[in-house]
């Protein structure tokens, strides 16, 4: 044991002097036996002491006023091991030291050993703080001295190895560091450390970061509270995102992690600040895009709901309507065509231009696709607001523009809903101004509406419409009726053409003015056309050979492209020949000149079935698409027909369509005629064919096979 101090033997001298003492006084024998137990008491306290220090994790030494070691404990031994045989009570430190520093124990004192000792003997005697001690082993001991009240040394020894190697490697992690890194004082925010990859992004030099706070290297528009940058680590702090200022004064938007430690005995945070500028311009760029339109960088269709639902939250709380305003172009697709996209494109950009700067600040503006363009309008109190802003949207529309050289005006139509009287949601809004903008298209181009409960209604019963229209189908339920076309000077009726009948179990007999547009709009009929071509045929083949069919094709069948096949195969089914059909088109098939359409009549007529112009003189520029296919009939609008005696206009292009008929060698119909006077007219200008309720109405097989049968009847008779 170490343990055999000085003061064990100073107890045993007093010990022994006392015992001379009382050997001499044998009234002192009490006293003897009184000290005896006081010495007894005393070296169990000396024990105590020594069982008390050895369970201490540090080394401790108690030297007395010269330096002479009095006690110490087992770990004081431990960690000056190479020296621990020199410990002797009575023995100088000094003199263990001298030994080794010649031995080499103290890699801080080669080369200047005189010098060291005198230092170290220094704070041994005059000690103040703690300092800290190397050994050729490299391990790192922490000393720490203090002077005791009766002017001898008591001295701590810690090794603190282990914590050196951690700062140590905390320190390579910090310098070497590829992310920028500061340490700052959590009082007050100076900057205590920093290490290379900072020094090298932000651009300032070492010394002056080192005297700046982390306040100067903040960007000063960003409002922050020091609550952030001081206090505890919280989750808020993990992850947030600052506005660092660079040295040369670029902003950089900074990824900020915070940790706290004590740096240098002071509490600090270190924060590493990873540089996402790129990625945030990144990210705002795809933000944009998710948001706008690509061609005129105007908001697109999320944007302008986005605007709608905060418009709808400002009228929540302060009462204040908006107007909503569906723009659609007119005549768009022919620019495009006529022009090629990339004018279109300008033309678009032009119009979202003058559009945008027709509004103000608080209104939107979003184009929704293709020629469509939606815009809000704020502050909307009376509807006569937005009938100002709808007028002069229209007009700066209507005026023209210089497309790289080419003049071009168009216009638009618009529709327009206002909150909160049409609705109250963007999704009922937007629906509401779409819905007028289809009346405003349907009555016209250039037109405007503002929506009506009523259109509501209107498409309520078009929908229910369509859902009958496609339970008819299933069903079967469709009839053909059929009206007769007769010569005007014998009677004799020469076809018959197929008009479809809807019986409806709850509106009677629905006319097809009424359902062949929703047919045609859902795309059902060419499911339906296809019924009536076959019926017709079948019925056709029932009727004497001189007798023709004429069936009425709608546009939307010719688009399927199997068209031709089905005529075929309805006429083989029928056994009909192919002169004995007819089939009836209007100008509006004519109007996109398709490569498609022509062929395809073309191949009808190759196969002996004859084409006819339905309603001619109601479409654009009818003497133009006369030419671009050889008819076989054209037959005359009933409107031309209707009241021919009393129109004098009526009679003179009905005299025209008929001289033109006759020199291009096709066949003249009139349409509607309803009267003896209409047909008196009809036959004084030449026409030779007509259709109208003077002759029949359009009637079922039945009734069609008895009038065939009394015509064959009286033909034979004659
Ligand atoms: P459309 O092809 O011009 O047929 C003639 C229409 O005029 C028929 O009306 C007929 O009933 C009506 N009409 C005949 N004579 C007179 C008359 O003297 N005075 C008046 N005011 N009207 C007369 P409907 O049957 O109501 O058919 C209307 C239109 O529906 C037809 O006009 C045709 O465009 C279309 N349509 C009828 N059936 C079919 C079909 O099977 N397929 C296609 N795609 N369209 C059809
Ligand atoms: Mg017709
Ligand atoms: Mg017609």
């Amino acid at each position: 044991m170490p343990m055999q101090g000085r003061a064990s033997n100073m107890l045993a001298g007093i010990a022994a002097s006392l015992r001379r003492c009382f050997a001499r006084n044998p009234d002192a024998r009490r006293a003897e036996a009184e000290a005896a137990v006081a010495i007894l008491e005393a070296r169990k306290a000396a024990s105590r002491l020594r069982d008390a220090i050895d369970i201490l994790p540090e080394g401790i030494v108690f030297l007395d006023a010269d330096g002479r070691y009095i006690l110490w404990n087992q770990q004081y031994a431990n960690i000056y091991k190479r020296s621990s045989d020199l410990f002797q009570p009575g023995a100088k430190l000094a003199d263990t030291l001298r030994i080794g520093v010649e031995r080499g124990d103290y890699p801080e004192a080669l080369g200047r050993e005189e010098e060291w000792m005198k230092e170290r003997l220094d704070k041994l005697f005059n000690p103040d703080g703690r300092h800290e001690q190397t050994l050729t082993d490299g391990r790192t001991i922490l000393i720490e001295e203090r002077r005791t009240s009766d002017g001898g040394i008591i001295g701590l020894r810690v090794d603190i190895t282990e914590m050196k190697q951690r700062e140590a490697s905390f320190r390579l992690l910090f310098d070497s560091n590829p992310v920028p890194m500061f340490v700052y004082g959590l009082d007050d925010l100076r900057i205590l450390s920093v290490n290379d990859a900072a020094v090298k992004h932000y651009g300032y030099d070492r010394d002056q970061v080192l005297r700046m706070s982390l306040l100067d290297i903040h960007h000063p528009d960003e409002s922050f509270e020091l609550g952030h940058l001081g206090g505890e680590p919280s989750e808020d702090h993990a992850g947030r995102t600052w506005k660092h200022r660079k040295a040369d004064g670029t902003t950089i938007d900074v990824a900020i992690f915070l940790s706290h430690l004590t740096y240098e005995g002071q509490r600090a945070t270190l924060i590493a600040a990873i540089d996402i500028t790129e990625r945030k311009a990144a990210e705002s760029r795809v933000a944009y895009m998710a948001h706008h339109d690509a061609l005129t960088a105007l908001p697109n269709r999320i944007l302008l709901r986005l605007r709608m639902e905060g418009m709808i939250s400002d009228l929540r709380r302060n009462g204040r309507g908006f107007a909503v305003f569906c723009v659609d172009l007119d005549n768009f697709k022919w620019v495009n065509d006529t022009l090629g996209h990339p004018l279109g494109d300008l033309l678009l950009q032009t119009i979202a231009a003058r559009l945008r700067a027709e509004l103000r600040e608080q209104d939107t503006i979003a184009r929704l696709g293709g020629d469509e363009f939606a815009i809000l309008q704020a502050d909307v109190g009376k509807p006569e607001e937005a009938s100002q802003l709808l007028a002069r949207l229209l007009a700066i529309i209507g005026e023209p523009y210089d497309l790289e050289g080419h003049l071009v005006t168009i216009g638009a139509s618009i529709g327009v809903s206002l909150a909160p009287n049409d609705g109250e949601d963007p999704d009922r809004l937007l629906k509401n101004a779409d819905m007028a903008l289809y009346r405003a298209k349907a009555e016209g181009k250039g037109g405007f509406r503002f929506f009506e409960s009523e259109m509501d209604a209107r498409v309520q019963a078009r929908r229910r419409l369509e859902m009958d229209l496609r339970a008819a189908i299933k069903d079967e339920v469709f009839e053909v009726h059929y009206q007769p076309l007769v010569s005007l000077a014998s009677g004799e009726v020469r076809s018959l053409e197929a008009l479809i009948r809807w019986p409806h179990p709850d509106q009677g007999m629905i006319p097809p003015s009424e359902f062949i547009p929703v047919a045609e709009e859902t795309g059902l009929i060419a499911q339906i056309g296809l019924f009536v071509l076959r019926r017709a045929c079948a019925d056709a083949a029932l009727w004497p050979e001189d007798v023709k069919v004429a069936v009425n094709l709608s546009p939307m069948q010719f688009k399927s492209g199997n068209l031709l096949q089905a005529v075929r195969d309805a006429l083989k089914d029928a056994g009909l020949s192919p002169t004995r059909l007819e089939l009836e088109i209007t100008e509006t098939l004519l109007l996109d000149k398709s490569e498609l359409v022509t062929a395809t009549l073309h191949a009808l007529r190759a196969l002996g079935v004859h084409i006819s112009m339905d309603d001619f003189g109601t479409g654009y520029s009818s003497l133009s698409y006369l030419r671009s296919f050889p008819f076989d009939k054209i037959k005359i609008d009933r409107s031309f027909v209707h009241d021919i005696g009393a129109n004098t206009d009526s009679q003179a292009i009905v005299r025209a369509i008929v001289s033109l008929g006759s020199s291009l060698g096709i066949k003249i119909t009139a349409e509607g005629v309803e009267t003896e006077s209409d047909l008196a007219y009809l036959k004084a200008e030449g026409c030779t064919e007509g259709q109208g309720y003077l002759f029949s109405k359009a009637q079922p097989q039945k009734a069609i096979l008895a009038l065939l049968a009394k015509q064959r009847g009286k033909k034979a008779a004659a």
